[in-house]
């Protein structure tokens, strides 16, 4: 019997935990929270990241380790890895939880990006924003998740200046670190989900539209409506960022699409929100996937069984029957309490055409009142 380790407990791990069970799988969750969601479904080990007795305890307990967020201390995941075998591992997930040092791996893996400047000062603040220029975007370097320590610096606008940023960013600028990224006015945003295996096997998802509303992920769309050529870019960069990486697990590579190029934005180095869809929507789901890369099993074929969208629900779930009473509607709710801006759940719809997809969408949107949520998914299924 194996035990799979997951570090954090949110709805990754809850999902993992499921997709694991199939495979005979038992699991360890370990969360600083003690209703963390995951632990309704799989053994929860409360401590925190940083303390050596709970992580010997976890480590103890397990065959093997992974992550459900990014943010476990670099330094807790080595010391892990040093007792069990942990994916992916911890010197790619101490690269990549730093903007500066992951977009600088990317352009240095040829990978393009928006420009960028690291910023430790107010003037070094002006200095980056002449050279950047303006529309551009202040981020915390480190810990930023759904859009959060991002401020936007438009000079035209009231309350979007450098001073305006500085008076919401500054004080970090010692402690996270702040980076300055030139704003991307993209056409679409896109993911690429995939996995790569412990013998080095690489495999992806088809490409994922997203479109977001105030930085969280709202709706993700698959297959995304691009040609095959873009497709192979965005693998391709994928592909060399993972072998860089000597990553192991799944990944997803969030994307512009700006004039026809692709820039590289992030990498989430575990499963993402964008790859949901494929619980539902693909031969392997990620979490399935993620779990047989880990485990040097063999991966899963990730091709599509038609054409899926998943809708986010944040903050509170709405009526789960209006997308359980139509044609390849489905359900998750992540069992957690409601809250502003906390993701949820979500739904995923699959077809076998885009059309049906679309006339679908309409019809769930207008009877759950978000038709503003399904709308841009429509649309795009619509031109497709
Ligand atoms: P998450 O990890 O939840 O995806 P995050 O907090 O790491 O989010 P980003 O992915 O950097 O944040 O940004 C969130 C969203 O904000 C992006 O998906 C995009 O819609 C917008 N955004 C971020 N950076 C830029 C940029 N340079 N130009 C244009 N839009 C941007
Ligand atoms: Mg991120
Ligand atoms: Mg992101």
């Amino acid at each position: 019997m194996t035990t799979v380790g997951i570090l954090g407990g949110g709805q990754l791990a809850r999902m993992l935990a499921l997709a694991g069970a199939p495979l005979g799988l038992r699991f360890l969750v370990m969360d600083t929270q003690p209703d963390a969601c995951a632990g309704q479904f799989a053994p929860l080990l409360v401590g925190d990241y940083r303390d050596e007795d709970a992580l010997a305890e976890f480590a103890s307990k397990v065959d093997v380790a992974t992550f459900d967020f990014e943010n476990v201390p670099a330094e807790s995941a080595q010391w892990l890895s040093e007792r069990v075998p942990v994916f992916p591992n911890p010197r790619a997930l101490g690269l990549i939880q730093d903007r500066l040092a992951e977009k600088t791996l990317f352009r240095d893996a040829g990978v393009p990006v928006p420009e960028f400047a690291d910023v430790t000062s107010r003037e070094g603040l002006d200095a980056a924003i002449a050279a950047i220029g303006t529309p551009c975007i202040l981020k915390t370097r480190r810990l930023g998740y759904d859009g959060k320590g991002q401020f936007r610096i438009r000079p035209d606008k009231a309350g979007a200046t450098a001073d305006d940023a500085w008076d919401a960013l500054g004080a970090q600028a010692q402690t996270v670190g702040l980076i300055l990224e030139a704003f991307v006015p993209f056409e679409r945003e896109l993911s690429v989900v995939a996995v790569r295996g412990r013998d080095g096997e690489f495999r992806t998802w088809p490409l994922t539209e997203n479109w977001h509303v105030d930085g969280v992920l709202s709706a993700s769309l698959a297959p995304a409506r691009v040609d095959d050529a873009l497709s192979t870019i965005a693998f391709d960069h994928a592909r060399r960022l993972a072998e860089r990486l000597d990553y192991v697990g799944v990944f997803a590579l969030e994307l512009f699409c700006h004039g026809g190029e692709l820039l590289a934005n992030e990498l989430a180095p575990r499963v993402h929100n964008s790859g949901h869809w494929s619980i539902e929507g693909a031969e392997t789901s990620q979490f399935e996937n993620h779990m047989r890369a880990v485990l040097g099993r063999p991966l899963g074929a990730t091709t599509m069984r038609g054409h899926a969208c998943m809708l986010n629900w944040i903050g509170e779930l709405p009526d789960a029957d209006a997308v359980l009473q139509v044609a390849g509607g489905h359900w998750h709710d992540y069992g957690k309490l409601p809250r502003p801006g906390r993701k949820v759940g979500h739904a995923t719809v699959r077809r076998d055409s885009a059309m049906e997809l679309a006339q679908v969408l309409q019809r769930v949107g207008e009877s759950l009142g978000r038709q503003d949520q399904v709308a841009p998914v429509v649309d795009a299924l619509e031109r497709s």
